[in-house]
């Protein structure tokens, strides 16, 4: 088995995985949404692509988004 180490992620927006690296990492911070552009925000983190289609849908879940980071905790 040859996998690497490639760490993948799930985008919020459209569903799909990616490497860590080409996703925006989002923290939430009492209750907002933080982009995490330095990589190094402590909590609990979500991922979307960088594109502005993932990010709408993104910015729209993020109710259902509290709730998965209260599933996670
Ligand atoms: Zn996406």
């Amino acid at each position: 088995m040859k996998t690497g180490h490639v760490p993948m992620r799930t985008c919020r927006g459209c569903g799909r995985k990616a490497p860590k690296v080409e996703l925006t990492r989002f923290v939430l911070r009492k209750g907002l949404l933080h982009e995490d552009t330095g990589k190094r925000m402590v909590g609990r983190g979500a991922y979307c692509c960088a594109n502005v289609a993932c990010r709408n849908r993104f910015e729209k879940s993020k109710k259902m988004l509290k709730r998965v980071f209260r599933f996670q905790a």
